[in-house]
């Protein structure tokens, strides 16, 4: 095994438990080369084991598995899996007997770093795992991660399903072909399947859909917007697969439009809303509770009337990638909402999310507060919107934040 020796005084994160060894902080490698996702141990300058974890090529050279060992512990997948489960399980989110079960059987089992797997995700739909490996070491350990996940479910689990081509940032020379990992006998995916969150219906696309299939960070933010959509005439902006859409008929809402760029989202979209029981068309003309659009949504908001809408949901993708993209994106963050903001109704309320990592909650306020500044209109913050739960954050790893949002109310 390689050894990472670490410059004098650059321990100090490790000690604090944060998971990332960054290129800059490394003084030499003892042993042989390693590839890609082979596990390596670190240590101090005077030689001390701090943990072991995956190689990568890039500025974060390691991601620790273990802190405080060489090698990995017997038993660390299951045991690190278990420890997950066990987290949904306090959560209510999971386990047999749980009073949500009968109302939401999908969640996120392990969020990266927040369940000490970094670059590892997890998301249960009813039975199945869809996993994404966003390291090659996680990739290279997805047989023994489908092994642990079977062990730590049981007969509960019916198929694991690895999503990591889409996603993977590596190279590695690995053969990225999504697939079954496992599947019990006998199962086979249903065309007519669907996962229940929060007792709404949502048929999931894991094989084709983009991430995992589901946005199930939404879960949430989604109750709320159901909670305040009575009577009101909803605007659905970046939509996937209609999450918030569905949320707002069951709220009562007068009338939903929902926008999004990709035509597969769109065909999503009105089938999760067909799945519940209204009717849609992607006739604006036609009559109808629900409208499909399937177009630019900064465009759509440019051209919507003002005052149409009473509620509207904003949830882009992630404008800012990187670091390097801040800038850019903020400007866009900006545009998007003075748009949104110009254009509600008067009493009317905007949901406004970011999924930027690289943008933290005081740059998104920013952007939003400038937003409004523009327009001129009196605007207060009802609420500050977070990702749920089950998308946990370690405290020694900040970075692990990444949803963010306001719920705003314009004069
Ligand atoms: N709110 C969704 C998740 C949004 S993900 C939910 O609750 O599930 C972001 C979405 O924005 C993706 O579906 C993507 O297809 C869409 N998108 C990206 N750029 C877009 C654009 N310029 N106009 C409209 N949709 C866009």
């Amino acid at each position: 095994m390689t050894h990472i020796i670490l410059k004098k005084g650059r321990d100090e994160s490790l000690r604090r438990f944060h998971p990332w060894v960054f290129s800059g902080a490394i003084a030499a490698l003892e042993g042989p080369e390693p590839a890609e996702g082979d596990i390596v141990d670190v240590r101090s300058a005077g030689g001390e084991i701090l943990g072991c974890g995956h190689w990568q090529i890039g500025s974060i050279s390691v991601r620790i598995l273990s802190f405080g060992t060489a090698t990995l512990p017997e038993n660390f997948w299951t045991l690190r899996l278990g420890a997950a489960l066990r987290a949904r399980k306090a959560l209510g989110l999971a386990g047999e007997g749980c009073l949500s079960a009968t109302l939401t059987n999908c969640y996120r089992l392990v969020h990266g770093e927040g369940d000490g797997l970094p670059g590892l995700i997890v998301d249960w739909y009813d039975g199945v795992c869809v996993m994404q490996a966003h390291s090659a070491g996680m990739f290279k350990a997805r047989e023994v991660i489908a092994s642990a996940l079977h062990e730590v479910y049981g007969d509960q689990l019916k198929a694991v399903y690895d999503k990591s081509s889409g996603t993977a940032p590596f190279k590695a020379g690995l053969d990225l072909c999504d697939g079954y990992l496992f599947k019990q006998d006998g199962y086979a995916p249903q065309e007519d399947s669907f996962v229940l969150e929060n007792g709404h219906k949502f048929s999931v696309d894991w094989e084709n859909g983009q991430k995992t299939g589901f946005f199930l960070d939404q879960r949430e933010n989604r109750a709320r917007v159901e909670r305040y959509a009575a009577g009101k005439n909803v605007l659905n902006l970046f939509c996937y697969t209609g999450g918030f859409s569905v949320y707002a008929l069951e709220g009562g809402a007068k009338s939903v439009d929902s926008v999004d760029s990709s035509a597969r989202a769109m065909e999503m979209t009105d089938r999760n809303i067909v799945l519940n029981g209204y009717g849609t068309s992607q006739d604006p003309a036609a009559d109808a509770i629900h409208h499909s659009y399937c177009c630019d949504a900064l465009d759509f908001l440019h051209e919507a009337p003002e005052d149409k809408y009473d509620l509207m949901i904003v949830d882009p993708p992630a404008f800012a990638k990187h670091r390097g993209a801040l800038h850019n994106a903020l400007r866009a963050y900006q545009r998007l909402n003075a748009d949104a903001i110009r254009k509600v109704a008067p009493g009317g309320i905007v949901f406004t999310f970011s999924c930027s990592q690289a943008v933290d909650k005081q740059a998104f306020a920013l952007a939003v507060f400038s937003a409004a500044a523009s327009t001129g209109r009196s605007v207060r913050i009802l609420d500050r919107l977070n990702q749920p739960t089950d998308h946990p954050v370690s405290i020694y790893h900040p970075e692990g934040e990444y949803l963010k949002g306001l719920m705003l109310y314009v004069e």
